[in-house]
């Protein structure tokens, strides 16, 4: 039977529970345990797909196509395993498909409550990944112990251990331990109410997992263990990490979380070092430089909106033994000065929606072209590169994508850019928005080929619009390569320059599958073309 780890997060949120629930996942995983990750979202949205970057972040796209909690992303790259559609809850899906139930008449007159009805659609949930077989599902809780909205998660958490039973499950409470600089004085008193706040509802937390940005000493510890019951070799210090955050599966295992965690559930694995992290860390902290990689997009100023992408590009840089640095460009900031453009090493234009920025990303495009600054176009990217070289290169000055045509008023008159439905040749094939893996033959000879050594690829997708096939003669005519064709439907996946450094662009979302210890080749081989400029 799986055993249940679960992770719940105290006192604030931004503590880093994502990343530190990948990490176990990671530890667990290096022990020859098989896993399945989930997170559940307490807001009631159904899914985050149509939440705003300013809102949540980015969202991630699963291989099986849904939109989900950029947590999802940490989990994947942590632990090198997919997730999918079961690894993201929300409380807006649960109640969603309650109330379908009682629509439908399943409860047969019941009346709806939150016990037992929406507790035992979350435990329902839940336990559906047994059905996988893994070792050890680990649940993860967004939002803060005392949230109103965490409840009822919360809750059915308390439910689920009991169901399983104690030596099934264990609690791990994420706390933040803050040191107030006036009073020169760490305090605990925080996660002491955090952890009273768990036991009122029944909830005693095996481990207390505390981060903070100071060195914690014995006495900080065992007053911890004393006032929130939890064995003092349960308390664990997650301190700010100096360097990379891929650091933390090392600190946690350094910290024995793994053995503590395969002690409760008695399971007898020998420990085994992560030496690819550990490598890894190396080259981290060893890089030969930096470059420069300036993202044009819309949304900028957002830690989160481009999470995966920046990730990716660190990635690239662990491969070159680079160390990138991400320059935040505004879109609408190029369009006037493409210029500043030459203080970076090289461009990616990530993928977005709507009108606003859009002439600044095609002019970056342009620039990139012209001036051979390696150059990655990343799905909206991709659509800006074509668009730059059918007004540029092919005469065609009026192209644009139809996407826009409503927020500009008019209709583009070269229509470059469609909808699948917009195309003859392809309208009786496709749905609205194309979402999770889609398969991608590639044309020997070109970058994206030598990038993936492969023919056959597969890469995951969350847009709408596409090249318009119709246009394809004309901009292979004026030298655009298509290096990479849908063989199921027959669109453009990927194009590239022959006559440049390194000029290539994909429909799909690359940066979703990367791993610090496995970067995706597309970076990998972006990066190691800033880092020829660069080196120059
Ligand atoms: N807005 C574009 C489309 O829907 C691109 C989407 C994206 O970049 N993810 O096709």
């Amino acid at each position: 039977m799986a055993k249940y780890l679960f992770i719940t997060g105290g006192v604030v949120s931004s503590l880093g529970k994502g990343i530190t629930a990948a990490s176990i996942g990671r530890l667990l995983i290096n022990r020859g345990l098989s896993i399945r990750m989930l997170k559940m979202d307490p807001y009631l949205n159904v899914d985050p797909g149509t939440m705003s970057p300013y809102q949540h972040g980015e969202v991630y796209v699963t291989d099986d196509g849904a939109e989900t909690d950029l947590d999802l992303g940490h989990y994947e790259r942590y632990t090198g395993q997919p997730t999918s559609q079961k690894s993201n809850i929300t409380a807006g899906s649960i109640y969603w498909d309650v109330l379908h139930k009682e629509r439908r008449g399943d409860y047969l007159g019941g009346t709806i409550q939150m016990i037992p009805h929406i507790s035992d659609e979350i435990k329902g949930r839940i336990r559906a990944l047994e059905k996988e077989n893994p070792d050890i599902i680990v649940v993860e809780l967004g939002g803060t112990v005392g949230d109103i909205e965490g409840l009822i998660f919360l809750e059915s958490l308390r439910q689920l251990a009991l169901e399983v039973g104690r030596d099934n499950s264990i609690f791990i409470h994420l706390t933040y331990v803050p040191f107030i600089a006036a009073a020169k004085e760490v305090k605990t008193k925080p996660t002491q109410q955090s952890v009273a706040k768990l036991r009122e509802i029944g909830i005693m937390p095996d481990v207390l997992v505390c981060r903070t940005e100071v060195d914690l000493d014995r006495e900080h510890l065992d007053k911890l263990s004393l006032f929130c019951n939890v064995p003092k070799d349960c308390v664990i210090v997650e301190k700010d990490v100096e360097t990379s955050i891929y650091e933390i599966p090392l600190m946690l295992q350094r910290a024995g979380l793994d053995e503590i965690v395969l002690n409760r559930f008695r399971i007898a694995r020998p420990a085994v070092p992560l030496k690819d992290w550990e490598k890894l860390i190396q080259t981290i902290k060893n890089p030969a430089g930096t470059v420069r990689i300036g993202v044009v997009g819309k949304y900028s100023e957002l830690q989160d909106a481009y999470k995966s992408i920046y990730e990716a590009l660190y990635h690239g840089g662990y491969a070159a033994g680079y160390k990138v640095e991400a320059v935040k460009m505004a879109a609408e900031e190029i369009e006037g000065n493409p210029a500043v453009l030459d203080t970076v090493d090289g461009i990616l234009i990530p993928g977005g929606f709507g009108v606003r920025g859009m002439e600044g990303k095609i002019r970056a495009a342009q620039y990139a072209r012209e001036n051979r600054i390696p150059f990655l176009g990343i799905c909206l990217g991709l659509q800006c590169a074509v668009i730059e070289f059918a007004r540029n290169v092919c005469g065609l000055a009026g192209a644009d994508s139809t996407e826009f045509d409503e927020e500009r008023g008019a209709k583009a008159e070269h229509p470059v850019v469609c909808l699948m439905e917009e195309q003859v040749d392809v309208r009786e094939k496709g749905g609205t928005m194309r979402l999770g893996a889609c398969p991608c033959s590639l044309v020997e000879g070109t970058k994206a080929y030598e990038a993936y050594g492969a023919k056959q690829i597969s890469e995951r997708h969350r847009h709408r619009y596409e090249v318009n096939n119709s246009y394809r003669a004309q901009l292979e005519e004026g030298g655009l390569v298509l290096s990479g064709i849908n063989p199921d439907i027959g669109v453009v996946e990927m194009i590239e320059l022959a006559d440049h450094p390194w000029y290539v662009a994909t429909q799909a979302h690359p940066e979703l599958k990367s791993q610090p210890v496995k970067p995706h080749p597309l970076f990998k081989e972006f990066i190691a073309a800033a880092v020829k400029r660069h080196e120059g």
